[in-house]
């Protein structure tokens, strides 16, 4: 069995829109009613998240005060994975018919994700997404787990699903961020990271995954046709 294991935000989901309406908000929020503040376009915003510039620089950039930049990234952070919120988010471009692609191909889909049981569910209810992953095939967290950090809570993840899924002969994860790179290979994992997501290039090779490929879509295909060819 071939297998793949998929993060969510990033190779399904775009999430680039929720995180500039929280910027916005949050810059409103934290900002004084008479400080004239630079608001960031999306694009200038993204760029800043892609290349991991801390929320609090964001702030200072953005035209804020240093005790204002702290108090503009603490919100951010209460915000960001809240109602209403998770409405902003879009399907990324040809992620459907990758994941139809993959299911027709009769290849073992899981997907991991640091959302939690319910923002995994508002999102498969919104773009019918759950009948491309068994329950069996879900690995987020709890509503109630107390987060440390991506990069040690999907690890985790990682262990717990190799210990519970069947053996297959060949597995590769694929997702936009360290730590999804971070969680394959530190279990052996070949791990294909994506630029369509929360991170440049230039961070992603920094964490040195197997491979960097455009999207979703390109990730599944080089899996496929590697496949066809071990056949
Ligand atoms: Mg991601």
């Amino acid at each position: 069995m071939l297998r793949i294991i998929t993060d969510f935000d990033g190779p399904i989901v775009d999430v680039s829109e929720r995180y500039y309406r929280v910027y916005q908000i949050c810059l409103d929020k934290t900002r004084n009613p008479r400080q004239k503040v630079r608001k960031l376009t999306k694009g200038e915003f993204w760029q800043l998240k892609r290349s991991r510039v801390p929320e609090t620089q964001i702030g200072i950039i953005s035209g804020l005060d240093t005790a204002q930049a702290q108090e503009f990234s603490q919100l951010r952070k209460q915000t960001v994975h809240t109602q209403p919120y998770f409405q902003y988010d879009n399907l990324g471009d040809g992620a459907v018919d990758t994941l139809l692609q993959i299911q027709q191909a009769g290849i073992d889909l899981a997907v991991m994700t640091m959302r939690r049981v319910r923002e995994l569910n508002y999102a498969f209810n919104q773009y019918d997404l759950g009948k491309f992953f068994s329950e069996d095939r879900r690995y987020c967290l709890g509503n109630d787990y107390i987060k440390t950090g991506d990069t040690k809570d999907k690890p985790l993840l990682m262990s717990r699903a190799l210990q519970e899924l069947p053996p297959a002969y060949d597995t590769w994860m694929i997702g936009d961020t360290e730590a999804d790179i971070v969680a394959a290979k530190s279990h052996g994992i070949k791990v294909i990271a994506l630029e369509c997501g929360i991170r440049d290039r230039n961070q992603l090779e920094q964490e040195e995954p197997d491979l960097i490929v455009k999207d979703f879509s390109y990730a599944a295909n080089l899996i496929l046709e590697q496949s066809l060819q071990t056949i």
